[in-house]
């Protein structure tokens, strides 16, 4: 099981201590599992009593429930650029959803931006997506141009999930199932394909370190769900609801999948797992659910960026412990690449390596502060220790505090003017560093962001 290893780029940790660089471990495999519109409320481990999610909360009670994750945007695409490349995706324009047309050589994630797959190839890692892409539907964008060298699933963000409905229409949501590139003939319920996709590949690769990206579309719309999988969620009044539970219900039962193959495989300790949602769930159009949190997809209130978030590392990373500083989805780039001990790309990278502070090992918080930027500036926010400013355009500016406020009710930015100004200035500079976005939402005159502020 042991493999060659690059004495001089391995990075590991050993009896829980964050030492480098060694040469007793094979390198980690990494497996990053997306949900796509997945509510804060929605997951036991959140306290969730109408959908059962067994997997998760097994995940969860295994490895570090981060109880302050967040992502780095508020809907699908810029997250997913943020993610891969470990960089706020403003800083390169990248800061609405593109349109799904596979002939735009413009609507995509630059390629001049290194993505994490292929900043790890270096290290000797063999890189599979499996599910939702969303970074650019033409070839350059493809993710076989990216640096992963196994694909299956769909480059739009978002898909039809009974085969049936998976025709050759070439339009959005109804484009074919891709395996490396080619279209694939499929059969079956699509979140289902894609966790035994996933089981196929950790199998296939037990004996190399790998990345796996599982990016599933579930539980975004359209709500859709096999009839065993309502029965789970029967008792859901709503019928929105009860379909979107039944989807939850589909995604938790492959992340069992994932987990109960690494088991077999024993690789459990050789495989660190982050799973998170792409962002927080649209409460009003699946029913999805973001209590306590104020607001939802599309927003920067806390609905829209405070999302579900767990890593686990067995032997590693302690078993049902809780993080609670603020953690980002920036962050799954730095930590990956440290741990693989490849080089940094060329470009500054925003995330920080977890792993010191999930041990234990360094104190204090991993960002001084977090920003979102949305719309090219429709909306701020930013985040540091407990204070949160942000800025909806049309409305007053609102500071909140977390630690007594989570649900941001209570607005006291007139009591706390110093502290606002302190982080409008902080934010100010960090927005200076960014660039206009390079294209639009598809959706025009419907601005994401464009929220109830009131
Ligand atoms: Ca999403």
């Amino acid at each position: 099981m042991i493999k060659p290893l690059n004495i001089f780029s391995v990075v590991l940790l050993v009896c829980g201590t964050w030492v480098g660089p060694g040469f007793a471990e094979r390198k980690p495999n990494v497996i990053v599992i997306l949900a796509d519109d997945l509510g804060f409320a929605d997951v036991g481990f959140h306290g969730c009593k109408d959908i059962p999610t067994p997997h998760l909360d097994r995940l969860a009670a295994s490895g570090v429930r981060c109880t302050n994750g967040y992502v780095s945007h508020s809907f699908c695409s810029p997250t997913r650029a943020g993610l891969m490349t470990g960089r706020y995706q403003q800083r390169f324009g990248h800061e609405n959803n593109p349109a799904h047309e596979p002939d735009n050589l413009s609507l995509g994630l630059p390629v001049d931006e290194t993505l994490l797959p292929k900043a790890i190839k270096p290290a000797g890692y063999v890189s599979g997506i499996i599910g939702k892409w969303h970074l650019g539907a033409a070839p350059p964008f493809h993710p076989l141009a990216r640096g992963f060298d196994e694909q299956y699933g769909f480059t739009g963000g978002g898909h039809q999930y009974f085969a049936k409905q998976l025709i050759d229409r070439d339009s959005h949501y109804r484009s074919h199932i891709e395996r490396n590139g080619k279209r694939e003939p499929t059969t079956g319920y699509l979140t289902t394909l894609f966790s035994e996709e996933a089981a196929a590949f950790i199998t296939r690769h037990k004996d190399d370190p790998f990345f796996l990206y599982l990016a599933y579309n579930a539980p975004h719309t359209p709500l859709q769900a096999p009839p065993e999988y309502i029965e789970r969620c029967k008792h859901i009044d709503d019928d929105k609801r009860r379909v979107y539970g039944a989807m939850v219900c589909a995604l938790d039962d492959g992340v069992g999948l994932v987990l109960d193959t690494l088991n077999k495989l024993d690789l459990d300790d050789d495989t660190l797992i982050f799973f998170l949602s792409d962002n927080g769930g649209p409460d009003t159009v699946t029913h999805a659910s973001n209590a306590p949190l104020r607001g939802r997809k599309g927003q920067v209130y806390e609905g829209g960026i405070h999302v579900p978030f767990v890593v686990r590392w067995t032997g590693k990373l302690p078993a049902g412990a809780v993080y609670e500083q603020p953690v980002s989805s920036l962050d799954i780039f730095v930590t990956t690449l440290a741990l693989t001990g490849a080089p940094a790309p060329p470009k500054p990278l925003d995330g920080v390596n977890l792993m010191p502070y999930l041990l234990g090992q360094a104190k204090g918080a991993p960002h001084e502060r977090l920003f979102w930027r949305q719309g090219g500036g429709q909306a701020y926010a930013v985040r540091e220790g407990v204070d949160k400013y942000l800025h909806i355009r049309g409305h007053d500016p609102e500071f909140y505090q977390l630690d007594s406020d989570l649900a941001e009710h209570h607005n006291v930015i007139t009591s706390q003017a110093d502290a606002a100004d302190a982080l409008q200035r902080k934010l100010d500079a960090w927005n200076s560093q960014l660039i206009d976005p390079l294209w639009q939402n598809p959706r025009a005159g419907k601005p994401k962001n464009a929220n109830k502020a009131k």
